[in-house]
C-alpha cells in the first residue's frame, strides 16, 4: 500500500518504520522529529498524503489533528482512509471523521495502547472507530504495527474506549500506589503485599505488571529511578479527557475527578513532571493524613 504518515514522534517514528519494513511505500512528514529508516521525506503534510491508499497521523493532541486535517483532507486521494492513531477528544475524532466523510474520503480513530516498546515492537493494541469497511482497509496495517485491533464503534468509539481505559489505570495507579503507603506505615512487608494483592481480589495491571514499588514484582520503571515508560503527565492529559467527555455527555465519574486533580496536582504543584506515572508511590511515601 501507499501510505502518508504525519507525526513521527516517539509513537509514530517506530510505527511508521514498521510499516515501511514490511514493504510498504510510507511517505513521513514531521517538523521536527528525524524520519524513520525507509520512510521518504517530504516537505509538507499535503506531499505526504497525495496519492496515499492511507493517511495516518500520530500527533499531540486534537488541536493540531484538527489542524493538520485542514491541510490533509483536500489533498487526499478520493476513497483513500485518514486513520487518526493520536489520544484526542471525542470531539475532535468525531469532527475530523465527518469532515473527511463529506469529502469522500474515509476516516477512522484508532488510538494505541502498549506505550512506545509497543510501537518499536508492532505489538500494540488498537481500538477502533469507524465503518466496517474503512476498518477493513486498514486492518492489515494494524497487523503490522500491533498484536490487536478492536473495532469498537463508530466514529469516536475508539477514542471512547481509549480514555475509558486510561481512566481505569490512573484510579487503579494510585489505589495501588496508596494501598503500598498504608502497607508501609502499618508494617507490612511490600514483598509480602505483592505476593498476596496479585493473586487475590485487588489485583490489577498496575500491581501485577506494572507495580510501582521498586523491587517487588516484575520489572518496570520503579526499577528504573521512575524513569518513565508512561509520563505522569500523558496520564494526566488522558485524565483530562476522561473527565472533559464525562462533562459533555453528563456521566457521573468522581474516581476519575479526584484522579485527574491528583496528576494535576503531582505534575503542575509538585515535582511528578518528567516522572513515571508510577511516582506516585514515592509522592505518597513523603505525606502525612494530617
Ligand atoms: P511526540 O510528541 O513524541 O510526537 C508527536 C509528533 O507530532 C512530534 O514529532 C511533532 O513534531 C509532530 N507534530 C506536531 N505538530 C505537527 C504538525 N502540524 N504536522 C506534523 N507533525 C507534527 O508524542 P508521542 O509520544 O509520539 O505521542 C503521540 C500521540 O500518541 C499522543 O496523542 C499521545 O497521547 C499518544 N500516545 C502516546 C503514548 C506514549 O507512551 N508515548 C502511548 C499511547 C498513546
Amino acid at each position: 500500500m501507499k501510505i502518508g504518515f504525519i507525526g513521527l514522534g516517539n509513537m509514530g517514528g517506530p510505527m511508521a518504520r514498521n510499516l515501511a519494513a514490511a514493504g510498504h511505500e510510507v511517505a513521513g512528514f514531521d517538523p521536527v522529529a528525524p524520519m524513520p529508516q525507509g520512510v521518504t521525506a517530504t516537505p509538507d503534510v499535503a506531499t505526504a498524503a497525495r496519492g496515499a491508499d492511507v493517511v495516518i497521523t500520530m500527533l499531540p493532541d486534537g488541536a493540531i489533528l484538527r489542524r493538520v486535517a485542514g491541510d490533509l483532507i483536500p489533498a487526499m486521494a478520493s476513497g483513500a482512509v485518514l486513520c487518526d492513531c493520536s489520544t484526542v477528544d471525542v470531539e475532535s475524532a468525531r469532527a475530523v471523521a465527518a469532515q473527511a466523510v463529506a469529502a469522500g474520503l474515509g476516516a477512522l480513530d484508532a488510538p494505541v495502547s502498549g506505550g512506545i516498546s509497543g510501537a518499536a515492537a508492532g505489538t500494540l493494541t488498537f481500538m477502533v472507530g469507524g465503518s466496517d469497511a474503512d476498518f477493513a482497509k486498514v486492518q492489515p496495517l494494524f497487523q503490522i504495527m500491533g498484536q490487536k485491533a478492536v473495532h469498537c464503534g463508530d466514529s469516536g468509539a475508539g477514542q471512547a474506549a481509549k480514555i475509558c481505559n486510561n481512566m481505569i489505570l490512573g484510579v487503579t495507579m494510585i489505589a495501588t500506589c496508596e494501598a503500598f503507603s498504608l502497607a508501609d506505615r502499618l508494617g507490612l512487608d511490600r514483598g509480602r503485599l505483592f505476593d498476596v494483592v496479585s493473586t487475590s481480589s485487588g489485583s490489577s495491571w498496575t500491581m501485577n505488571t506494572y507495580c510501582p514499588a521498586p523491587g517487588v514484582g516484575p520489572q518496570s520503571p520503579a526499577d528504573n529511578g521512575y524513569k518513565p515508560g508512561f509520563a505522569a503527565e500523558l496520564m494526566l492529559k488522558d485524565l483530562r479527557l476522561s473527565q472533559q467527555a464525562a462533562e459533555a455527555a453528563d456521566a457521573p465519574t468522581p474516581m476519575g475527578e479526584l484522579a485527574a486533580a491528583l496528576y494535576a496536582r503531582f505534575v503542575e504543584d509538585e515535582d511528578g513532571r518528567g516522572k513515571d506515572f508510577s511516582a506516585m508511590l514515592p509522592r505518597f511515601e513523603g505525606l502525612h493524613r494530617r
